[in-house]
């Protein structure tokens, strides 16, 4: 396994966890507000091997106590299965971050007991799905596979929207609200620019917008927040 970013420490992308954060590479959406696209569109080379991931994670037994695995997209990693099980046999939990278009391989992480907390994104109601993730046709059916999954499971979850003002609306939020109807947890991220994002002319909604959108959605799911708000 190819690793593309390493944070040595954060409190930040676990919750309640001392964590380090892994980013692979590869992606299959093109999200045009995407933070990490040149993981994505394979410009950025590997930083470290495997084998240098692991001496590092070694010498953090006993000082972190939580690995954040994210992307790109981790799902379309062959090897992760085996990736993350050397991870545990450290001792480390897991946060595993998926948009969700790998039902297969997140049922198999479920099934076997391999995360203890499962970050999913929902682009965006399905109707807008493909023109959210930068592709001209998208099928949501994995999408709502792994929904269902996540939400009969007794993992930790959340789901996550990054909310951009060109592609979100009150009536999305009052489809995705039906769609997560229940979910233990929903947070709405609010959009930010920066220069790796590959459309320059999106941005932020209001922090009105944001607060209307919260309200719209909350009372389909037992718990919602706005997160990273400017
Ligand atoms: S799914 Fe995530 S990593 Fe992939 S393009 Fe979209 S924002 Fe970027």
């Amino acid at each position: 396994m190819d690793i593309h970013g390493l944070q040595k420490m954060t409190l930040l992308d676990y919750p309640e966890h001392v964590a380090a954060t892994v980013f692979l590479g590869g992606c299959d959406f093109r999200c045009p507000f995407c933070h990490n696209y040149e993981l994505v569109d394979g410009s950025f080379s590997p930083i470290m091997t495997e084998d240098d991931l692991f001496s590092f994670l070694q010498k953090r037994v006993g000082i972190l106590d939580g690995v954040a695995i994210t992307g790109g997209e981790p799902c379309i990693r062959q090897d992760l299965i085996t990736f993350i099980k050397k991870i545990r046999s450290l001792g480390f939990a897991i946060k595993l971050d998926t948009n969700g278009n790998h039902p297969e391989v997140l049922d198999r992480i479920l099934t076997e007991d391999l995360a203890d907390y499962v970050a999913m994104d929902i682009k965006n109601s399905p109707s807008k799905y493909a023109s959210t993730i930068g592709l001209d046709h998208f099928d949501t059916k994995n999408i709502d596979k792994s929904v269902s999954m996540l939400l009969s499971s007794s993992i930790d979850y959340e789901f996550r929207t990054t909310v951009v003002k060109q592609f979100h609306e009150d009536s999305d939020f009052l489809q995705i609200g039906k769609w997560l109807s229940g979910a233990k947890n929903y947070y709405l991220q609010q959009f930010t620019s920066r220069n790796t994002v590959p459309d320059s002319t999106l941005s932020s909604p209001s922090a009105d917008e944001m607060g209307r959108f919260l309200n719209i959605v909350s009372p389909h799911v037992e718990h919602a927040a706005i997160r990273g708000m400017s």
